[in-house]
């Protein structure tokens, strides 16, 4: 059985070895599209303050997760 990833942009389930992957500050994502790893990258550009851009990037995917998280949440609600 191939494993599957979930992008954590979109929460789309993909096998693994397909997808984006970044790495930064130890940390690796994989994304199931370009669209997806961009998007990523783009909210965590906004938010470099140049003192500190690994806790930047641990913020950004934060925030994603808790986007996520609530989407998944008001799905769940609507079921
Ligand atoms: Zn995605």
């Amino acid at each position: 059985m191939i494993e599957k990833l979930k992008c954590p942009v979109c929460g789309r389930k993909f096998p693994k070895g397909q997808g984006v992957t970044l790495s930064f500050g130890g940390e690796t994502l994989t994304f199931h599209s370009k669209s997806c790893a961009i998007k990523f990258v783009r909210h965590l550009l906004d938010k470099i303050d140049r003192s500190s851009i690994t806790s930047a990037f641990k913020e950004t995917r934060r925030e994603f997760e808790e986007l996520l998280k609530k989407r998944e949440e008001s799905i769940a609600k609507k079921i």
